[in-house]
């Protein structure tokens, strides 16, 4: 997996773009957005393929029951991650 971002992508929290985490879901976030999960005990950020996730989990959970379920693929706490939004620079 590419675990370098593109120059300009920012992440944020959702609530920072003003998408709502318990009415969202992986099928309704706009395309330009993309997901990445922090983990809060041993700090560590990975993107998510949320079109992958989406194959496997399902297109219709929402962002909160999503930051539910992550696990960490560095020390596999699964407590507490949460999700980060980043903006695809636009072509
Ligand atoms: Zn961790």
């Amino acid at each position: 997996m590419n675990m370098r971002h593109r120059r300009g992508i920012d992440l944020a929290p959702p609530v920072d773009y003003a998408v709502d985490l318990h009415h969202e879901t992986l099928g309704s976030l706009q395309e330009m957005f993309v997901l990445v999960a922090a983990c809060p005990v041993c700090l560590k950020s990975a993107s998510i393929d949320r079109w992958e996730l989406g194959r496997s989990v399902g297109k219709h959970i929402t962002l909160a029951n999503l930051a539910k379920k992550l696990k960490c693929s560095g020390c596999g706490n699964h407590a507490g991650n949460s999700l980060l939004l980043g903006k695809l620079p636009r072509d």
